[in-house]
């Protein structure tokens, strides 16, 4: 069995001192950039003008805030704009309608984001961690182990640089403004709270201080740290929870997501149902499927007998096998033959796309390419 990582809420709190990124004017809230503008002796308005820039009209620039005067211009983006993401790489698949980007933090770590068109709604897929501590074994991120937390602005950047391409007209066929976030890319979101949960209240505040979204339009994927999850239900946010249970027993749970040895199946779905109590948003579950390891009919029945009559809905997602990995993807007749069980038991299930698999930019396979191609710093990461 594989032993238990190391989980907490935070894990800065452990006395790690990770290298943390500048402060940036995604890290605070409005009335956090007007002090801070203030204190540089500028008019508080300043502020305002700066977001609006960044959040109203997605220019992360700041050579391309014209109106601002010079000197202003220049003191304010070292102060509110410093760059937090140095893009190494786009790249396109799916007739264009898939990007994904794979940026540098100032450290050095790689992180990753994905844009995904669709002809209702454009969807960014980004990161909260560069790698992450759960220890996942089908997931290419889970192999690396955690390097640290991104910050509150380093989340936000990636979707508003995103947005900004989704807005220049790059995905074709799909609407120009970004829609949807999840926090399905690299790292624990929930491992990483205070930093994630500001991130949304930036994602979803409206312009000039934040993005905009719709909270409902923002999911969370998490491995089921259940005291994060009652935490996340008592904020005034009714985002969309996702939880990858990929199990429905914890036999096989405490191998597939290890986190499962803290928090048993029994738990984590408690913790789910709760969150659907008060926030009144379908919880939705994550279950990856696994050739002969997961994805049994009586495995089946059992997630059905689970989710029976909950507020939940079972996203199946093929496995995206992982380089080296034992593991395969079910074949599509044992997937039908899951779907029809969880059906038949009143649960509703969809079978994800598999969007992004040729760039390397599906489930779970974030920024592992990039370590194995051509990165000796990411490879020791
Ligand atoms: N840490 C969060 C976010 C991770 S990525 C979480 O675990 O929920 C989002 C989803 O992709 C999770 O459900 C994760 O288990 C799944 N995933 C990871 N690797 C995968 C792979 N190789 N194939 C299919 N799904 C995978």
């Amino acid at each position: 069995m594989t032993s238990l990582p190391l989980i907490s809420v935070d894990p800065d709190a452990r006395g790690r001192r990770p290298a943390m990124p500048p402060r940036h004017l995604a890290d605070l809230d409005l009335p956090g950039r007007q002090a801070l503008v203030t204190e540089l002796g500028e008019p508080a308005f300043r502020a305002k003008q700066v977001s609006n820039h960044y959040f109203g009209r997605l220019v992360r620039d700041p050579e391309r805030m014209t109106d601002l005067p010079a000197a202003t211009r220049e003191r304010l983006a070292g102060t509110l704009l410093p760059t937090l993401l140095t893009p190494v790489r786009e790249m396109a698949c799916d007739d264009g309608a898939t990007r994904k980007a794979l940026w540098r933090l100032h450290d050095g770590s790689l992180v990753e984001s994905v844009l995904m068109g669709y002809p209702d709604r454009v969807t960014v897929c980004i990161s909260s961690q560069a790698g992450c501590g759960m220890a996942c074994p089908f997931c290419a991120t889970g192999q690396a182990g955690l390097t640290r937390n991104l910050s509150t602005a380093e989340i936000v950047d990636q979707a508003v640089y995103l947005a900004g391409v989704a807005a220049s007209g790059a995905v074709a066929g799909s609407p120009p403004r970004l829609s949807h976030v999840v926090f399905m890319g690299m790292g624990e979101p929930l491992a990483n709270y205070a930093r994630v949960v500001a991130a949304i209240r930036r994602l979803v505040a409206p312009a000039p201080e934040g993005l905009g979204l719709s909270q409902r339009h923002i999911t969370v994927s998490t491995v089921g740290l259940v005291p994060a999850i009652r935490r996340l239900a008592s904020e005034d946010l009714s985002v969309t929870l996702a939880l990858s249970l990929h199990a429905p027993d914890d036999e096989l749970r405490d191998e597939l997501v290890p986190v499962n040895q803290r928090w048993k199946v029994s738990e984590v779905l408690d913790a789910a149902w709760d969150y659907a109590d008060t926030t009144g948003r379908r919880v939705s579950i994550e279950y990856a499927m696994i050739k002969d390891v997961n994805d049994q009919p009586w495995r089946a029945d059992l997630l059905g007998r689970l989710l029976a009559g909950k507020l939940a809905h079972v996203n199946l997602i093929p496995l995206n096998p992982t380089p080296g990995s034992r593991w395969d993807a079910s074949p599509k007749p044992v997937e039908r033959e899951f779907v029809r069980r969880l059906r038949d038991a009143g649960v509703s299930t969809t079978v994800r796309d598999t969007r992004g698999r040729e760039i390397d930019g599906a489930c779970g396979q974030l920024a592992a390419a990039e370590d194995r191609d051509s990165d000796p710093r990411a490879a020791t990461a």
